[in-house]
């Protein structure tokens, strides 16, 4: 591809936040999207570290590891460092100052209602000490979309909240500093001399995976989350896989094979419609799981086959990454210091705009 069309691709940006390996829901809800992209646009992708300390700031060398690790799940996956930026968040400082410059366009109480931060107090047992800094990375993650000024930002559905903050933060930006007019359109903003972009969400083809585990007290399935211990990551061995499924959460009231099952709510067939590639035999299966005449272990049977099928290739591809580590940092290196680049020049944008450039 010529310099030229590289640069005339528009911007992608998405990321993770290093608590854990990558699993199953971040390849339906997003990382699926980012290796199909890679083409089309420019793509950066973010390791969020410094959001890793809101939840753990006691753990740093837990979050050193996950750095390593995601890191390694993104070249596994097929992200491919020639074409598309990974970069660690701690060493782009840019972003720091736009946080702040940022956290002053958010009035607090609209900080408070975002759900998706309602639902992790709540899921990862925060109770009433969660920190300062995890009300504030929502807002460090306006700067860390805003900063790259992508079109389009590929996410799971728990990330809609911030996302929507992250366009009312662009068009509040362009109102106030770039003289864009308050009923101007979304999609004009550019056009008008807006700096940010007011960004679009791109959901994966499943928005919101559920974990394996039991539902919470509500009776609702939580989401396949790193946090909550109910994750098939990319990186587990068949064994892992084969013991994970055994022992997942399906239709309690189903007790044995000639019980009535219920398909809808049941982690065993949201799994087989979300990866299984004969759809034909799901349906079939599904409807002899509601009558009682097939039996968990065939269903489970087939599902440990379909997801090894889908994660060993990924497996086997990071064993050559974990061996070659040094050749594995530069790469980070390397994207870290043009993420750089891009996120230095658009702070410095935003502050000519916010009229503080004087030397
Ligand atoms: P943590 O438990 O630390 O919050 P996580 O598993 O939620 O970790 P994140 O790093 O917070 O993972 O999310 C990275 C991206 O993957 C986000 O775009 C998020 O929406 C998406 N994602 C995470 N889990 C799922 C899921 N179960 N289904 C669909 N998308 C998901
Ligand atoms: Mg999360």
């Amino acid at each position: 591809m010529t310099k030229i069309k590289e640069l005339m691709k528009p911007r992608l940006l998405t990321g993770d936040t290093p608590t854990g390996r990558l699993h199953l829901g971040h390849w339906v809800g997003s990382v699926e999207n980012r290796v199909l992209l890679q083409d089309d646009y420019d793509c950066y992708f973010l390791i969020a570290n410094i959001h890793a300390f809101t939840t753990r700031a006691d753990r740093p060398e837990e979050i050193h590891q996950s750095v390593v690790d995601i890191l390694l799940d993104y070249l596994a996956v097929g992200i491919d460092p020639k074409r598309s930026t990974i970069f660690l968040q701690s060493e782009v400082s840019a972003l720091s100052d736009l946080t702040y410059f940022f956290s002053m366009l958010i009035p607090f109480p609209r900080l408070m209602r975002n759900p998706t931060i309602k639902d992790e107090i709540r899921d990862k047992g925060l109770g009433d000490n969660y920190s300062f800094g995890f009300l504030l990375y929502p807002v460090g993650q306006v700067a860390d979309i805003l900063a790259f000024r992508p079109q389009i930002v590929p996410v799971g559905e728990d990330q809609i909240p911030h996302l929507e903050m992250t366009r009312e933060v662009a068009r509040r930006f362009n109102q106030l500093y770039c003289g864009v007019d308050s009923h101007a359109e979304d999609q004009d903003h550019l056009a008008l001399g807006g700096l940010f972009p007011v960004v679009e969400v791109k959901l994966g083809r499943s928005r919101r995976l559920v974990g394996i585990g039991q539902p919470n007290a509500e009776g609702n399935l939580l989401k396949m989350s790193k946090s909550l211990n109910n994750a098939i990551f990319l990186s587990d061995d068949p064994d892992t896989i084969a013991k994970k499924i055994k022992s997942m959460y399906t239709d309690p009231k189903r007790l044995k094979a000639t019980d009535k099952g219920s398909v809808e709510n049941n982690p065993l067939w949201i799994f087989h419609e979300a990866f299984n590639p004969d759809q034909a035999w799901v349906t079939e299966a599904e409807q002899r799981y509601r009558e009682g005449t097939i039996g968990d272990v065939e269903c489970k049977k087939r599902l440990i086959e379909v997801l090894v099928d889908l994660i060993e290739p990924i497996r086997q591809r990071r064993l050559v990454y974990e061996n070659n580590l040094d050749q594995v940092l530069a790469i980070l290196r390397e994207g870290t210091a043009k993420a750089n680049d891009v996120a230095s020049a658009t702070a410095k944008l935003a502050k000519a705009a916010m009229k503080q450039l004087y030397f």
